[in-house]
């Protein structure tokens, strides 16, 4: 190796001190995986995902005196996870497009964080739209190809059925439209995009062309979802590192998953 070449593994080296040292923060960006957590709810002609449910095998008793463990049952889709382009009718032939088959090097990557939180706290139905992204750009430059676009809303905030926030003509809550997504998926090359909501998109997503938006236009590119997220008010609008790796499950159409964010202290890089 010559004098001038950097060495690679000082790369990481200089990560771990900085993890050591606090220089770079580790945000959970998880609820935490309880049975009142809300999971999404389709009109009732449609199969359901299931709620979390922990079974305990034993606690230092009679059934195993000197441990404890639970059996854990749940949907693929419930709690903070990830969606893979297998999950809609779109990306349902693309190659690895399951879980178990995504390359792990798309489980790590910068993030762009979108601030909606006030237009969502004013309309519960609020929309990204393209000019909204661009007015983003305009202040924190272009979406880098292959990076992760996070919608924040503030809507992890709320508990109970504010979360889901049913109604008679079903659910109300942010969400991108079809414009946004072709923006980010065609013209931006972005990896994937999550939400605080339980889907990728609006509540009323089901009234756009295409319906659904958000997973028919990812996951038809072969794009990634995350949803369910937490903490997003944490995030600079640039410059973080989102770790999102899905459980390893043959032919998985998502997963619930620990998501974690990697933050240089002093914030945002713009
Ligand atoms: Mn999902």
């Amino acid at each position: 190796m010559s004098k001038t070449a950097p060495n690679p593994a000082d790369l990481l080296t200089g990560l771990a001190q900085s993890l050591a040292s606090g220089a770079i923060r580790t945000i959970d960006l998880t609820h935490t995986l309880d049975p009142d957590f809300p999971v999404i709810i389709l009109p009732p002609e449609f199969g359901q995902c299931a709620r979390f449910r922990m079974e305990e095998i034993c606690a230092y008793d009679h059934r195993g005196p000197g441990w404890k463990w639970n059996n854990f049952t749940c949907g693929e889709h419930t709690g903070t996870h990830f969606d893979a382009p297998m999950h809609w009718v779109s990306g349902r032939d693309l190659p690895n497009n399951s879980v178990d088959t995504i390359p792990v090097d798309k489980f790590v990557g910068p993030v762009c964080v979108i601030d909606c939180s006030d237009g969502a706290a004013k309309d519960e139905d609020f929309e990204l739209t393209p000019e909204i992204i661009i007015a983003w750009e305009k202040e924190h430059g272009r979406i880098p190809e292959d990076s992760w676009v996070l919608m924040r809303t503030d809507w992890s905030k709320r508990r109970g059925e504010a979360y889901l926030n049913m109604r008679e003509d079903g659910p109300h809550s942010p969400g991108p439209t079809p414009d946004a997504m072709r923006l980010l998926v065609e013209e931006r090359g972005i990896r994937g995009f999550g939400t605080e909501t339980v889907g990728t998109d609006a509540g009323q997503g089901v009234h756009y062309t295409p319906p659904y938006p958000a997973h028919y236009i990812l996951h038809g590119a072969g794009r990634y979802g995350l949803q369910c997220l937490n903490n997003l008010d944490q995030l600079p609008p640039t410059g973080a590192m989102l770790v999102s790796a899905p459980l390893k499950i043959k032919q998985g159409t998502g997963s619930p998953l620990r998501v974690m964010a990697l933050v240089a202290n002093g914030g945002a890089s713009s």
